[in-house]
This record gives structure tokens, sequence and C-alpha cells, in this order.
């Protein structure tokens, strides 16, 4: 029986990945279309919700671009506005999925949810979990409750806002976590029970108006660095993510370059630690975050470096000014006041 109301719609749209991936010798690919993925599904057709499964690629995670997320940004985008769907699956690798949730959780406004998932363990496996977070992908996707809170990343029964979700673990099925936040909510006997919802401003741009393919760096700061792979970067990209350590310190001798790096394009500053915020106005010594935001680097607040360059990425696609990306970082990483 529909335990969901009248008959939902939900697309769900075959990226790739883990949860697609068939093959034993010479390892295993990503192979099967979004048509068989849903077939394999227990329990999906008793749900009532009408679903129309789309292949829209079939590739490793690492391997998408930012073409063909902004392809399918603006082909739900299209679809949601017609009033087409009430929600929409995307199904991937989940190596990447805490940035591809991200990327289409900055164009995506329309109020029906957009739910992300994947597979830690292949179909071809025992205690395959592909299954069973597509199940629980389009209930939420078709759930009342999740409409208008943006992108959402479910796996293992928990349900992540993409701004937050990360992935913590190589192999565990519960490698998905939130850790600033923890989750949302969780799939209780099957129906999505959210626990909390988005807090603060949701950051947004336009799809259409992606106009460039700009180039945004994310270097990560390590013991002992001092900043030589950095120099001369300024020519090549449009922008930098510093992930610096702890709350936004580099080596002193990483100063002078990044000094020299903001002059030229935004260096936005983030942290390496995976949870908590950089801070702003607590250490003095050179190469501290007071050190380096007052050289002109954009802090990153509690955005991850991964998000922080997809944000950066999006903002200068866009056309942002100097201003515009300063405001959006502080709304972002959750410290405009
Ligand atoms: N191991 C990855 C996965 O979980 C591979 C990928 O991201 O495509 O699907």
């Amino acid at each position: 029986m529909p335990n969901e109301g009248p008959r939902r719609r939900v697309a769900v749209y075959g990226l790739g990945g883990t949860i697609a991936a068939t093959g034993e010798t010479g390892g295993v690919v990503p192979a099967l279309s979004a048509d068989q993925l849903v077939a394999a599904v227990p329990g999906l057709a008793e749900t009532g919700i009408g679903v129309e499964a789309v292949d829209f690629r079939c590739l490793p995670s690492a391997s998408l671009g930012f073409a063909d997320l902004t392809d399918l940004a603006a082909e739900i985008g299209r679809r949601t506005a017609a009033g087409e769907l009430d929600g929409a699956v995307i199904t991937q690798g989940t190596d990447t999925i805490e940035e591809t949730a991200y990327l289409l959780d900055l164009f995506h406004t329309a109020p029906q949810p957009i739910v992300v998932t994947g597979a830690m363990r292949g179909p071809t496996l025992a205690g395959a979990d592909g299954p069973a977070n597509l199940l629980t992908a389009v209930r939420t996707a078709a759930h009342p409750s999740t409409r208008g809170q943006g992108v959402l990343v479910v796996l293992a029964d928990r349900i992540h806002a993409a701004p937050r979700v990360r992935k913590t673990h190589t192999t565990g099925l519960w490698a998905f976590d939130s850790p600033d936040t923890g989750p949302l909510g969780h799939l209780v006997e099957g129906v999505p029970r959210l626990l909390t919802r988005r807090a603060g401003e949701r950051v947004t741009v336009a799809p259409d108006a992606v106009r460039g393919r700009p180039r945004v760096a994310l270097a990560t700061v390590g013991f002992g660095d001092d900043g030589v792979l950095l120099e001369g970067l300024a020519d090549r990209v449009d922008g930098l993510v510093v992930a610096a350590l702890g709350v936004g310190h580099v080596p002193e001798a990483l100063v002078p370059v990044l000094d020299a790096l903001a002059d030229r394009v935004p260096v936005v500053l983030a942290s390496r630690i995976g949870a908590g915020p950089g801070l702003a106005a607590t250490y003095g010594f050179p190469g501290s975050e007071r050190d380096l935001l007052a050289r002109g680097l954009i802090r990153a607040g509690f955005l991850d470096p991964c998000k922080a360059r997809l944000l950066l990425w999006a903002l200068l696609a866009t056309g942002a000014d100097r201003a515009a990306i300063t405001a959006a970082f502080a709304a972002a990483g959750g410290y405009a006041d």
C-alpha cells in the first residue's frame, strides 16, 4: 500500500559508481543501467511512488566533471520547474558524493528535494547496501517533509544536508557523517523522519549564469611546508583554497607566498581537520588565521576545503566579484552576522 499519499513522482538519475558496478576479473566497473538498479530494489514497487529511471552517465565518480553536474542541475531544474517531479534521486559513486551533492545544492532552488545516494558495497557482494540506500533515497525524495531542504545525501538510513556531509571512512557502511551537526534525520521503518532542518541562509548560484570554467586549486598544508610548490600558481589558476592546519594556520615560510597569491586571485582559508570552524580572531603569530585574513585571505568558516573549492568555483564561474565572494563565504561558512 502506498503510504506517502497521492502518487508521487521521483526520477532516479544513474551516474555510475559502485552501486552500479559489475565484473570480477580485472576489477569491478560501473555498468548497470538506472533501470536495472531500480528493478533490483525489493519493495520499491510497493511504495506506490512513481519511479522513472534515467541513464545520465555511467562513470566512476572520480571522473564526473563540472559539465556533468551543470547539465544535471539544468535538467532537474527544468523538470521541477515544470512540475513534472516531486523529487529526484541521483545514484553515483561515493568518492565524490560530498562534493557533487554540495555543487548541486548551490544550483538547486526548487522546493522539490534532490537526494544523492550510492553504495559502499557493490551489487555482487554479500551485504550489498545499494538497494536499501536507493529505496530509502526514493522514499526521502518523495516525502513531503523533505521539501525545501535542498540537496540531501541518504546512506545507511541517515539523511544528511549537502553542505555538512562528509565521507569519513574509505570502506565502512557507516562512511557518511555530518561531523559538525549530525544528520538531519533518519529513516525509521522506511519513513524519513527529520529531527532538525537546515539552518541559516541558503547560498545559491544560477546554473544558467555559469559562463566560464574557472580553475580553482586546493592545496593542503603539511608540516614543514615551505610553499615552493605554490609559487607562480596565480598564473595558472583563478582561485585557491588552502586546507590549513588547525583553525587556519600555516608555517611562517608560507606567508609571503599566500600573501602574493591573495593579491592576484581569491584565496580561501579552510581547515584540513575535517570538523569544526576556522577561526578569525584568536591567534596572532605570523601564519595565524588573524595574520592570513588581514592579508586578504577569505575565511571558509564551517565549510570544509572540498566544498569551499566548489563554492569558489561556482562564484567565479558566474562572475561574482570580490565583495560577492566574501559575502557568500560568510553565509555558507556560518559566520555572517
Ligand atoms: N568506491 C566508489 C563508490 O563508492 C567508486 C566511485 O566513487 O565511483 O562508488
